[in-house]
């Protein structure tokens, strides 16, 4: 899959993803980041690509003109049905089954905005979805695209080693992962579970799952009430 980023900080996200499990999906070429630099496509010496709103009012806005070249540049490697998602404090809240959904597709557009955010007619002529991260308010859109590359990645065949599996996770059946232990079996006076200890692969899972269950109770109620 190929992740092509529009963004004004490709370094940030280059400095983002280069490590641990998403460095190396890369390294070998599993999944691409294609960031493409919307500033290459100011189309004024000095690199301007915002400008004051109309209407007046504080801050900056992205212009349309530049963001809209900057993806005319890429639009010859995608395919009618690409997804074209902006990230927005205004989006669909971003969950992992809009992850599984995303983790299928060939190729995905990121649009990060910055200062006040883009003219709103890039919205409407490109964007298909809006995205957001969570209720708060982020200077850019970068760190939002971040997750997204990372979330979807790791549900990619090859992404995670066999040591690394996504199948128990948190959400991966609305419910949150049990509790996981590892050596020694005892630490500051607390023990492990004799139950994880006995070899019963049944009782484990029994546990487990009473465990989940438990679990999303306290922490996340409202995904049992939804479930
Ligand atoms: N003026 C905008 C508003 O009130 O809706 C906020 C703009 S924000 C300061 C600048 C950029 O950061 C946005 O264009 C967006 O790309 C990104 N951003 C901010 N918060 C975000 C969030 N919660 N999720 C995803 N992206 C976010």
């Amino acid at each position: 899959m190929t992740f092509h980023i529009l963004t004004l900080f490709p370094e940030m996200i280059h400095a983002g993803l280069e490590h641990s499990v998403i460095g190396r999906a890369s390294e070998n070429g599993i999944i691409k980041l294609n960031t493409v630099n919307i500033r290459d496509f100011s189309g004024n010496k000095h690199g301007h690509v915002d400008d004051y709103p109309y209407g007046g009012g504080v801050g900056m806005v992205m212009q349309a003109k530049p963001i809209y070249d900057a993806y005319m540049s890429i639009r010859p490697l995608l395919s009618e049905n690409t997804p074209f998602i902006y990230l927005s404090p205004q989006g669909a809240p971003f969950k992992q089954a809009k992850a599984q959904q995303l983790s299928a597709e060939k190729d995905i557009v990121l649009l990060c905005g910055h200062y006040e955010g883009v003219d709103e007619r890039i919205i409407e002529e490109l964007v298909t979805e809006e995205i957001s991260i969570g209720d708060y308010v982020l200077t850019g859109g970068e760190l939002g695209a971040m997750v997204i590359v990372d979330a979807v990645s790791r549900l990619i065949p090859g992404v995670l080693n066999k040591n690394e599996s996504f199948m128990d996770e948190s959400f991966s059946d609305d419910l949150l992962e049990y509790p996981q232990y590892t050596r020694p079996p005892e630490f500051m006076g607390r023990k492990v579970p004799d139950v994880l200890l006995s070899g019963n692969h049944g009782e484990i899972a029994k546990w487990r799952r009473e465990k989940q269950i438990e679990r999303t109770r306290q922490k996340r109620p409202d995904m049992l009430k939804q479930k």
